[in-house]
């Protein structure tokens, strides 16, 4: 399979807008825009990775905005924040490329499949759009100097794909100045084609463009999900809950990491997604998962959001058990939790209780978690 990364450009001091807040940062209907953009691809199937390259100052900001996203420093200009976004991949190399502005904070799932489809015949793929208005170029005093010819004009757009090992050798045999990435790839010789763009996939730069761009989201209705699970004692020295290992005197029984907590977890967001359950997606008969961290499953159910256009509200995970005590683990748990669904800590709430020595909790079998998930989803008609 393709392996594709993305890196979004959130670098630039987006002078243009005003105020103290980088552009990239200001919220388009309650979320940051270059989390709007980050989004757009986490959930895109073909994507395994997303890089975010960041001003070094805005660290404390990307770090609040961004939670769970890899962060890369970029450098003083767009350039250098491309290479050193590109260098940051070089360890794990992907096939494809797709770098995107932070200020382009719809991302269109069309237009992005028809840059990766190009990219099998071609070393680069932009999307374009035709250029509508008349183009005048001016002269002394503002007087017409002439009009240009705008029927082979074309606005480029983000995201520019490419492959990655020819791009990185561009971009390092390449002078500085360039405004995006195709033009140094042109530069270099690569074979570079444009693709339909998308006007959803606009770049914010002035005010009015964030109340345009507000028009193209989608409606948003909550979805609720619930889910519940068990998992037996059997000889062991720890056990994995909300994805924090505690030692104890006894395991948990199970075909993966027996992680009740984030079992349900998983199930309770598969529930607000009407999208099946944890064992139809992960089979416990396929001996891929004998062992498997629970992270995956819960990871798998949060990219099913993103790729849904959705976002993860609220996470609420009970425990239930006599021991061990799960106090003192809760703020690690909830801190794993977020990280492994890419929220805020603040928007997972872990809890745990007693059944004053009732059932199968009380006699110390078993632990069971039940979980709550509130989603935001596009209203759609199913
Ligand atoms: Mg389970």
């Amino acid at each position: 399979m393709t392996r594709i990364q993305v890196l979004i450009v959130a670098a630039g001091r987006g002078e243009r807008l005003g105020g103290t807040v980088p552009k990239q940062y200001l919220p388009l209907a309650g979320v940051p825009l270059v989390r709007h953009a980050a989004d757009g691809f986490t959930g895109h199937p073909g994507v395994t990775r997303v890089l975010v390259a960041i001003r070094a100052e805005d660290r404390a900001l990307a770090e609040a905005c961004l939670p769970g996203l890899e962060l890369v420093e970029g450098g003083a200009e767009r350039q250098e924040t491309v290479l050193r976004g590109l260098e940051a991949m070089e360890g794990d190399p992907p096939d494809l490329v797709l770098i995107h502005d932070a200020a382009r904070p719809l991302v269109d799932g069309a237009c992005v499949d028809r840059v990766i489809a190009a990219l099998s015949d071609h070393d680069g793929a932009i999307p374009a759009l035709p250029v509508i208005d008349t183009i005048k170029r001016a002269g002394t005093d503002e007087r017409i100097a002439g009009t240009i010819d705008r029927t082979t004009l074309r606005r480029a757009q983000t995201p520019q794909g490419f492959r990655y090992a020819a791009l990185l050798a561009a971009h390092r045999a390449a002078a500085p100045g360039a405004t995006d990435d195709a033009a140094i790839a042109e530069n270099a010789g690569l074979d570079v084609v444009l693709v339909r763009g998308s006007e959803r996939m606009m770049k914010v730069t002035v005010m009015e463009d964030l109340m345009l761009a507000e028009r193209w989201l989608p409606v948003l209705e909550p979805r609720v999900g619930s889910g519940f699970d068990v998992h037996g004692f059997c000889p062991g020295d720890h056990v994995i809950l909300g994805g924090v290992r505690i030692p104890h005197d006894q395991g948990l029984e199970g075909h993966s990491d027996a992680d009740a907590g984030l079992h349900a977890l998983t199930d309770a967001i598969l529930g607000a997604l009407a999208e099946g359950d944890i064992g139809a997606l992960f089979p416990p008969g396929e001996m891929k998962w004998r062992g498997a961290d629970s992270a995956i499953f819960l990871a798998e159910a949060c990219r099913r959001v993103a790729a849904r256009g959705g976002r993860i509200a609220h996470l609420d995970l009970t425990l239930i058990c006599e021991r061990p005590k799960i106090g003192p683990h809760r703020e690690a748990m909830r801190a794993r939790i977020a990280g492994i669904a890419g929220i805020e800590p603040g928007r997972v709430g872990v809890k745990a209780t007693t059944t004053e020595g009732l059932g199968f909790t009380g006699r110390r079998e078993g632990i069971a978690a039940q979980a709550t998930a509130t989603l935001l989803l596009p209203a759609l008609a199913s």
